[in-house]
């Protein structure tokens, strides 16, 4: 694996939600290296018209890196029920409409899951996390993290779908448990430990 280095000791991270950017930031913390977002240089983000996380992570990361020609990363993330042929998926953001509205979006989720016969009430959340240098070289990689869905929502900590969200073997939702243990078994946290093992190997050691 080609080794990369932050030659500007800078990287950027290609998003506008502050939820994700505070989770981002808190996970890069042992590098040491100055970490911005598009929100602050007010770089706007492309389309995300890929078909899975891992395309969108990389159409993300890509398009920063070119905006600023520094290297960024990126973060494509979102919520799968299995009993909704695993939506809302890649469209998890849309769910909550203009006004990223997550009450709304998980009582249609409610909703929708209450229409189904029998439902497993399984669900995974997913996250893609892709860092794209200047010359186009990329890593991308995607961790999981399954669970049940819990209704009513509990929990006011977190971020998005949280409160509704068991992961598996734990009693709290995600919105329930501290942030810490929260991104130490968080989707987020599977996908960047693969990140670092790929791309700076001595962080691990
Ligand atoms: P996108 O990756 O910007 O398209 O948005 C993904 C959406 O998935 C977010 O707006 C959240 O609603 C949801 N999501 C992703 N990760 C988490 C998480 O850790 N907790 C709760 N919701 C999440």
């Amino acid at each position: 694996m080609k080794k990369k280095v932050f030659e500007e000791n800078k990287l950027i991270i290609a998003s506008h939600n502050l939820g994700k950017i505070k989770e981002i930031k808190k996970l890069l913390n042992p590098l040491n290296i100055e970490i911005l977002s598009a929100y602050d240089l007010k770089v706007k983000e492309p389309d995300e018209d890929g078909c899975t996380f891992e395309e969108n992570a990389l159409i993300k990361s890509t398009y920063v890196s070119k905006a600023t020609g520094l290297p960024c990363i990126s973060d494509d993330s979102g919520i799968c029920f299995a009993d909704l042929n695993n939506e809302p998926g890649i469209h998890s953001a849309r769910w909550a409409g203009k006004e990223k509205n997550f009450d709304l979006a998980m009582l249609k989720i409610n909703e929708a899951i209450q229409k189904i016969e029998k439902p497993s009430y399984d669900c995974h959340f997913v996250c893609a996390l892709s860092i794209c240098w200047p010359d186009n070289y990329d890593i991308t990689v995607s961790g999981r993290v399954d669970g049940k869905y819990c209704w009513p929502p509990k929990g006011d900590k977190g971020f998005g779908y949280d409160p509704i969200f068991k992961p598996l073997g734990h009693e709290l939702t995600f919105a329930e448990m501290i942030p810490k243990f929260k991104h130490s078994i968080s989707h987020r946290s599977v996908a960047f430990k693969k990140l670092i093992n790929l791309s700076f190997p001595s962080l691990n050691s």
